[in-house]
């Protein structure tokens, strides 16, 4: 086998082989809300979720898609020579409309000649057939990524973070969403207050299941104005520290399937509404990046080690805090 210098498959490496030169990622605020905070699937939304804690400064404003992209496009050009770029519907449920409205939302990024794609940030519930049809359709001429939060593949941990869904829903999601020239991008959390390690684990391999092409991973995070803030203070539960994170990551790439291009690998939010962990703040990416290869690397790891090799499972890494995890 082919192991890569990273010693797992970077999204960067493969845009960068795919396209021939760095492509950027813009995000892009189109006004959208979401189901699970309107009442339709539930009220609140998650309780880890603060829209301002994934949305960049500058896609929070609502101004129009059209100048939202000339704008970024103007800045990344000049700060990194960049000149190819993926526009992101990230904050809310961005298929969250009637597709007449979807079309002229996203049509409007797409018209810049310098955007080659768009990846659009949605729920597993929100996600009709006549959408998945016309993003088939927008995929024969673009680069077009629909990215759905997995977060845990334990139906008890999505219950008590309210996410108003199960897992079979994101699976079943993103098996009609497969085999349509879509790239398929899943998003997972490692660390929710009921999880311990070997659960996290049987996520993991649930997830590796999944007809993906991408996965984000991230440690979970506290941010100001959750559900999860006010739990935090109230009974306070322990969040991966650096180390623990960089040994854990590197456990979950073992067991990852080889084939996912890994979009991230840890999780951030801005610092003035950051809470727990401080470090990922703290530290550079670059920082949190070479510390996770150079473990990869002292390890001798790397994705997909132990990926279908079920005897594998459960080394001392597993067991670790596995107290501390169970609270
Ligand atoms: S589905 Fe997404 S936008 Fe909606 S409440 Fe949950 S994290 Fe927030």
């Amino acid at each position: 086998m082919n192991i890569p210098a990273e010693r797992y498959n970077s999204y960067g490496v493969f845009l960068q082989e795919k396209f021939g030169h760095r492509v950027h990622k813009i995000p892009i605020n189109a006004g959208f809300t979401c189901p699970n905070r309107d009442g339709t699937v539930a009220q609140g939304g998650c309780t880890y979720c603060n829209i301002d804690s994934f949305t960049p400064e500058t896609a929070r404003v609502r101004i129009p898609i059209q100048q939202q992209v000339e704008d970024s496009i103007a800045y990344l050009r000049g700060r990194f020579k960049a000149k190819a770029f993926i526009a992101y519907f990230q904050p809310y449920s961005n298929t969250y409309a009637p597709l007449e409205r979807l079309q002229e939302l996203y049509e409007q990024a797409l018209q810049h000649p310098e955007i080659i794609g768009i990846s659009i940030g949605t729920r597993p519930d929100c996600l009709d057939d006549d959408k998945l049809d016309y993003l088939q359709q927008l995929a024969r001429d673009y680069f077009v990524t629909l990215e759905l939060g997995i977060e845990s593949a334990n139906d008890e941990t999505l219950r008590l973070v309210n996410r108003g869904h199960d897992f079979n829903c994101t699976a079943q999601a993103f098996r009609r969403a497969a085999n349509r020239g879509i790239y398929l991008c899943g998003h997972v959390v490692y660390g929710f207050p009921n999880e311990n390690k070997a659960e996290m684990l049987r996520t993991t391999h649930a997830l590796s299941e999944l007809p993906l092409d991408f996965i984000k991973l991230h440690n979970l995070h506290v941010v100001r104005h959750t559900e999860l803030a006010r739990q935090f203070r109230e009974k306070p539960f322990p969040v991966f520290d650096f180390e623990e994170w960089v040994a854990f990551v590197c456990e979950i790439l073992r067991h990852l399937n080889p084939d996912f291009k890994i979009e991230r690998l840890y999780g951030d939010a801005p610092q003035e509404l950051l809470v727990a962990p401080r470090w990922c703040k703290e530290k550079s990416a670059a920082e949190v990046i070479y510390a996770i290869q150079h473990k990869l690397k002292k390890l001798e790891a790397y994705q997909g080690q132990y990926f279908g090799k079920a005897s594998e499972i459960a080394p001392q890494a597993v067991i670790a805090k596995e107290e501390q995890y169970n609270g």
